[in-house]
């Protein structure tokens, strides 16, 4: 055996150590499957390696019934070129429903990211827009037991040569691969001594973050940076949240695995000002750059974008919530994932690496005893109601975020997108 085929052969043992790690912390840690629970996992055909790993996990830990539904890019993209157009309103309910019927019974939900963020780029907006509508729709009743936390949940991610490729266009298929797999370990501490341990050591840290803001009880943010100035109201009665939380089925679970991100919920009515984007957003297929967008009373009045404005338009005409906020959450420049410097074109991944905000659809966990409240409670609090969630980065190192108390004074919270 030669010294390049020895090598070559390591390399290969200690990338299925680390992707065999990557399962474990995303059953154990992600996840917390409970021994007898059953898992329905969610895996484009490219992520099968993992999948698989999972798979073996799961049932290490105990699981029931482990159900993975595939999906595959090349089929989707075959419903473009040849499903009639009049068909995309169509979605299929009788599966989301079959999803939402295992939460009910008590199942976990497992979600594996990592497609090819320029999919959906070069088909008809029109039939994207409807397409997706549909889904949101058809998926509704099964994603608000999720949204409302009542089961335990994660999105873990896979490295796919498709989003690899988007990623690393300079490089080697092969090279791109082992890049964005190397980014993924390390920004989910799977690199670390210990992963398990310092999954928890970091959970912790949010969870103390969180408590913090919550002790402030801040009634609005103050925004400031280039392109930005923006003010923006938190619901009454907010609570911060951050690292893991304790599901409705008492089970605890770290939702997004990376996860960097103290979160809240913003005031439907109480946006004012405007707002730049400060990355790329990577919606469903399609790359909108440039956002910048303006407020008034809670409501976008204007959107613009350099590329992919109409993508933008349809997105925020979705429905009426949809130009409103659902989510604030506030990332260090510091984190792992901004340190990195790369843009994954990835939600799970770009949200954790600067402070940013969602349009839609608000987590209704991020208000005190939302879970038990009315949808008309819920709405009198400044909650927002939408099909979607989008989240855009708005966070740099050139942005300054100010508390601002129930007294109308001002406390520095982050300085140049550090924390103070
Ligand atoms: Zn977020
Ligand atoms: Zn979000």
């Amino acid at each position: 055996m030669t010294t390049t085929a020895a090598s070559t052969q390591e390399q290969k043992l200690a990338h299925a150590l680390k992707l065999d790690k990557l399962a474990e912390v995303a059953v154990k840690v992600g996840l917390g499957l409970r021994a007898g629970q059953e898992l329905v996992m969610t895996a484009s055909l490219d992520a099968l390696p993992l999948a698989r790993r999972i798979t073996e996990q799961a049932y290490r830990a105990g699981a029931s019934l482990v159900t993975t539904l595939y999906s595959d890019d090349e089929a989707t993209l075959m419903r473009y070129h040849f499903a009639p157009t009049e068909s995309f309103d169509h979605a299929a309910k009788w599966l989301y429903d079959g999803m939402g019927a295992a939460f009910k019974s008590g199942a976990a939900r497992l979600a594996i990211a990592g497609g090819n963020p320029a999919l959906l780029a070069n088909e008809d907006t029109d039939k994207v827009g409807r397409a997706n509508r549909a889904v949101s729709q058809a998926y509704r009743p099964a994603l608000e037991l999720i949204t409302r936390h009542e089961i335990n949940w994660t999105i873990v991610a896979c490295a796919t040569p498709a989003w690899a490729a988007a990623m690393f266009p300079e490089d080697a298929p092969d090279a791109a691969m082992d890049k964005l797999w190397e980014a993924i370990f390390e920004t989910t501490r799977i690199n670390q001594q210990d992963p398990v341990g310092a999954w928890k050591t970091h959970d912790a840290d949010l969870q103390m973050r969180a408590a913090r803001l919550n002790e402030k009880r801040y009634a609005a943010l103050r925004y400031r940076g280039p392109g930005t100035d923006f003010l923006l109201g938190l619901a009454d009665d907010h609570v911060w949240m951050g690292g893991g939380t304790t599901a409705g089925n008492g089970l605890y679970c770290i939702p997004n695995m990376p996860t960097e991100e103290v979160f809240s919920m913003p005031h439907k009515e109480r946006a004012e000002g405007t707002v730049t984007a400060t990355k790329p957003l990577s919606h469903q297929g399609t790359m909108i750059e440039g956002i910048q967008v303006r407020f008034e009373k809670g409501c976008i009045v204007e959107a613009h974008a350099t590329r992919g404005e109409e993508v933008l338009r349809k997105l925020i005409d979705t429905d009426e919530g949809a130009r409103r906020l659902g989510e604030v959450a506030l990332v260090p420049h510091s984190s792992p994932i901004a340190h990195s410097g790369m843009l994954f074109y990835n939600t799970l991944f770009d949200e954790n690496a600067a402070s940013h905000i969602a349009l839609g659809q608000a987590y209704t966990s991020c208000v005190r005893d939302g879970d038990k409240l009315t949808p008309e409670q819920l709405a009198a609090k400044g909650a927002n109601d939408s099909l979607i969630h989008v989240d855009w980065m708005i966070g740099s190192e050139k942005l300054d975020i100010d508390g601002i108390t129930a007294e109308e004074t001002a406390e520095p919270l982050m300085r140049q997108g550090e924390w103070v």
